[in-house]
């Protein structure tokens, strides 16, 4: 019999838990030509998600968890349930039931029968979404699109089935910034898209900032494109010229105006300004490469993890009472 793993990051989600499971298995069980497996990757949650985990595997033993020792992101949390899992299908999905678990009769079918190794998803509108996250979240793929090689959809969620190669190919990049919705199109191998419409989240509120956002962006960028290095050296290039043009402006007017110079001093000051402007821009380019580099050369793990459910069957029958907790 084959085996479905089902990956889900969680982080600060006992309310929705329940819902998810319940809804999971409902579909899962429909599924009988199957085995399933559901990794749930706690995301050093602070609020009560790993006990919730704790009684949940110990009441399905399909149920398999790893907790990280602190709040790694949602990338690591991805990248340890790819890790853990051990299916010929392997599926990610969100706790919150923004990814319909209706769609997993689908995707194995189309995995099964037609000739593709990934069924991914993304949404067709933005519903339920701030406007402005909205529209930077739109500009984004915009300049992805023109700015990398690799393909990144619009609207791609990271909800997606793939057969155990393209898993295995994404285990082999080790990279420490990941930038999953890149990796996923760098990597290549037939996917099929299917779309939605957004669903709003069930229970719980949203883990993303704008401000969070913003930097994944970033992270984005710097991970799949080389471009803005390009763009600092072009405009390097350009105001070399600009200054030339300027010094042989100011001689020849000297020449014919003798004493003009003496006015130039606002232009100047707004031009140094420019220019200081345009070298700080450039710098901080270079240094958002050098600094992911540097975090790349350190090579610091992805993620630790704090408990797995093998650690279960040795902890007290009742971890939360006083008296267990001074033994
Ligand atoms: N998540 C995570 N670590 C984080 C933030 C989020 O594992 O640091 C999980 C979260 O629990 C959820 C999924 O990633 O299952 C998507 O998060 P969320 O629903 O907050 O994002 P949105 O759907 O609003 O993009
Ligand atoms: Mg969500």
């Amino acid at each position: 019999m084959k085996k479905v793993s089902i990956i889900v990051p969680c982080y600060n989600e006992q309310e929705s838990l329940p819902y998810f499971w319940q809804a999971i298995t409902e579909v899962a069980d429909t599924l009988y030509r199957y085995t399933f497996e559901f990794i749930f990757v706690d995301d050093g949650s602070r609020d009560e998600t790993l006990s919730v985990l704790r009684s949940m595997a110990g009441e399905d033993e399909r149920i398999r968890y790893v907790s990280f020792s602190r709040n790694f992101g949602k990338e690591a949390a991805m990248f340890a349930g790819l890790e853990a899992s051990r299916g010929d299908f392997v599926a990610i999905m969100d706790a919150d039931l923004q990814d319909p678990p209706s769609l997993i009769p689908e995707m194995l079918e189309t995995l099964e029968r037609e000739p593709y190794d990934c069924v991914a998803t993304r949404r067709v509108d933005r519903k339920g979404e701030p406007p402005i996250r909205s529209f930077f979240a739109r500009q984004f793929y915009k300049l992805m699109h023109k700015i990398s090689k690799t393909e990144i959809v619009d609207g791609a969620r990271d909800f997606r089935m793939m057969k155990r190669k393209m898993v295995d190919s994404i285990l082999s990049l080790k990279e420490y910034n990941r930038f999953s919705k890149g990796i996923f199109g760098w990597v290549g191998y037939r996917t099929k898209w299917l779309e939605y419409e957004n669903v709003a989240r069930a229970h719980g509120e949203t883990k993303w900032s704008f401000w969070k956002l913003l930097f994944y962006s970033v992270d984005g960028i710097v991970a799949f494109s080389t471009v803005p290095l390009a763009i600092s050296s072009i405009l390097g290039i350009v105001f070399c010229f600009l200054s030339f043009a300027a010094l042989i402006f100011v001689f020849v007017r000297q020449l014919i105006w003798p004493d003009s110079s003496a006015y130039g001093w606002p232009s100047a000051m707004c031009i140094l300004f420019f220019i200081s402007g345009i070298q700080l821009f450039s710098m901080g380019i270079l240094g958002q490469y050098l600094a992911k580099t540097y975090l790349e050369v350190k090579r610091r793990p992805i993620y630790i993890v704090g408990e797995t459910e093998t650690d279960l069957k040795s902890m007290p029958q009742k971890p939360s009472t006083p008296a267990d907790k001074v033994l």
